[in-house]
């Protein structure tokens, strides 16, 4: 690997199926449908009375299953996330939702029987499932929320073509926008990430028209995104409060992430507390670059022009060796990805936008998927992605069904992975803009992924509901321009093109609620960071057992056995003081302003 230099590339899928066209996806496709039958065979085998050995059994049997229809899913979803334009993935993409769907239907009186089954007999089961107790005691979580199998039969099958299909017609609407921006005297067409890099750059100008332009054409479709929105969001409603039964819109992620409703108010009321520790940054980061006032299209302005640039290669070898500094065991699992060609870094139009690690099944290694354009945050997000493998490689040995932990933890190994390599980097590259560089960005980031993050729960709590009332989107709009000036107060200047910045937020669209995962994660990564240079090597293996856990048990317990309380306030309050750490600790630096 030494001798050969890693260019970005598109990732293989091979070990998936040789090719979208080839008979193996149709096999595929055969076999799974005679697991299936075989599995609704054992339909007048449920009984209160079950043995346990056979109830493993057919616990077996559907893992076997879950694991084939795994990589016929994602098959088509990473081809389509790879070429969004291609019309084979496209429609690829389609039927596995379709065969999801499929699946769902015909196994679904194993969960709905497991449901209703008197607290006894579960009881008795559960404890002989050994690997599935937890996958077990989460289908029963939802008992009372739970309708009739016909109703859920009807339910999944309307999602294709309701819930699914908005969110794919959201996908296809927003890849296909292209930004029209002058770039030193040249007009160029771009893609989102391409005109998003200029988001940060050092010049004033290019950011505020990378935002402008950015604006101008989701502006245009607001009408019809707004739409799509609203109908998501009364979909939301009406199946999860009005059908099922929650007590509210966030409560239907609450309980699927099982964890209390208290604890995400706390966190939430905590982010909200601790809001001016950003309004302190930002006006000493207007300080730096030499403005009286930060406008909000500069405030993820580098404070330092840096051109400082990574080789693919370069960046693979850095978050590689602060792998390896914590434990070598880590470095090795995340060697395993680009040794096996599952990391899409190539820049291509077309291809999905932002970055992920998808895993699959706990047999094969996870799929990387980022845009590498070489900038210092690109080695992060390398780091962020390959943190998310390293949680699921280290929680192979858990089963298809427990393997990947619930959204809470989701992002603990990432987010960790990131201020790995940020900490390396400060520790090894005495270039001082970079080292200013990095502080800031610290602090960027941990607005743009906790504070950030947390309003974006507090605006979406406010348009459903807004939603359910009647609201308009323009009613939204104004809401989501109400969250920001709370957010900024007196610290920013807020134009009124950013009135249409939730249109871009993909994650109101396909997973309400989602977001409050990361300022979760990022939160609970500072508070575990800090124990980590206090105790040093004692920490690792509390922190390694978090990550192996994977999703065989609930967040709060597994964070209880290490030590970690979240239901206080007191505890996440804790995250915000290595910030204030953070924030003295550039305060004290000489500003020399106007280098940006
Ligand atoms: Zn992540």
């Amino acid at each position: 690997m030494a001798d050969v230099k890693l260019q970005p590339e598109r990732w293989s899928l091979k070990e998936l199926f040789p090719s979208p066209e080839g008979p193996e996806l149709d096999q595929a496709s055969h076999q799974l449908d005679g697991m299936l039958s075989e599995f609704e065979r054992c339909r007048e085998r449920l009984r209160p009375d079950l043995g346990e050995d056979e109830f493993v059994q057919i616990l077996r049997q559907y893992e076997l299953a879950v694991r084939k229809i795994a990589r016929i899913v994602n098959y088509g979803a990473l081809l389509f996330y790879e070429d969004t334009q291609n019309q084979k993935s496209q429609s690829l993409f389609a039927q596995g939702r379709q065969t999801a769907a499929e699946f769902e239907n015909r196994t679904l009186f194993f969960k709905l029987w497991w449901k209703n089954l008197a607290d006894e007999p579960a009881k008795r089961l559960m404890a002989a499932a050994g690997e599935e107790r937890y996958w077990l005691e989460v289908l029963r979580l939802q008992k009372p929320y739970t309708l009739t199998e016909p109703e859920e039969k009807v339910i999944n099958l309307k999602d294709v073509n309701g819930h699914q299909a908005l969110v794919a017609l959201y996908e296809t609407i927003t890849s296909r926008y292209s930004y029209t921006i002058e770039i030193d005297g040249e007009v160029k067409q771009l893609t989102e990430e391409e005109l998003f890099v200029h988001v940060r750059s050092p010049k004033p100008e290019l950011r505020k028209a990378a935002y402008q332009e950015l604006h101008r054409v989701y502006q245009q479709d607001a009408p019809i995104l707004g739409q799509i929105y609203q109908s998501i969001a009364r979909d939301w409603g009406s199946e999860q409060i009005d059908l099922r039964g929650f007590s509210s819109p966030l409560a239907v992620r609450n309980l699927a992430n099982n964890v209390p409703d208290e604890v995400v108010d706390t966190l939430l009321a905590v982010c909200r507390e601790n809001v001016s520790i950003f309004h302190r940054f930002f006006k000493l980061k207007a300080k730096w670059i030499g403005m009286d006032r930060l406008g909000r299209y500069d405030l993820y302005a580098p404070v330092v022009e840096t051109d400082r640039t990574y080789a693919f290669q370069e960046s693979v070898d850095i978050v590689l060796d602060s792998f390896s500094r914590f434990d070598p065991r880590i470095a090795k699992l995340a060697r395993r990805v680009f040794d096996e060609n599952h990391i899409d870094g190539e820049l291509r139009k077309g291809k999905r936008g932002g970055a992920f690690c998808a895993t699959v099944e706990p047999a094969l290694t996870p799929w990387v998927l980022q845009s590498f354009t070489g900038k210092p945050d690109d080695v992060a997000t390398m780091a962020h992605e390959f943190g998310h493998a390293i949680h699921s490689m280290l929680a192979e040995h858990h089963s298809a069904l427990t393997q990947e932990s619930s959204l809470p933890l989701a992002e603990t190994a990432s987010t960790f992975a990131e201020m790995l390599v940020v900490d390396q980097l400060l520790a090894t590259d005495p270039d001082p803009e970079l080292q200013r560089d990095l502080l800031f960005r610290q602090m960027d980031h941990a607005y743009a992924s906790i504070t950030r993050q947390a309003y974006f729960a507090i605006f979406e709590r406010e348009a459903h509901q807004r939603v359910k009332d009647g609201g308009s989107v323009d009613d939204l709009t104004e809401v989501y321009f109400n969250n920001l000036k709370e957010q900024f107060a007196d610290s920013v200047d807020l134009s009124e093109d950013f009135r249409n910045e939730w249109l871009r937020v993909g994650h109101f669209f396909f997973a309400p609620f989602y977001v409050y995962a990361y300022s979760f994660g990022q939160l609970l990564v500072f508070a575990l960071y800090q124990q980590y240079k206090a105790e040093g090597e004692p920490f690792k293996p509390r922190y390694l057992e978090i990550l192996a856990a994977g999703g065989s048990d609930s967040p709060v317990r597994i964070l209880d056995r290490a030590g970690i309380n979240v239901r206080s306030a007191e505890f996440w309050r804790g995250g915000f003081q290595v910030l204030e750490e953070a924030l003295e600790r550039l305060t004290s630096l000489e500003v020399t302003a106007g280098v940006g």
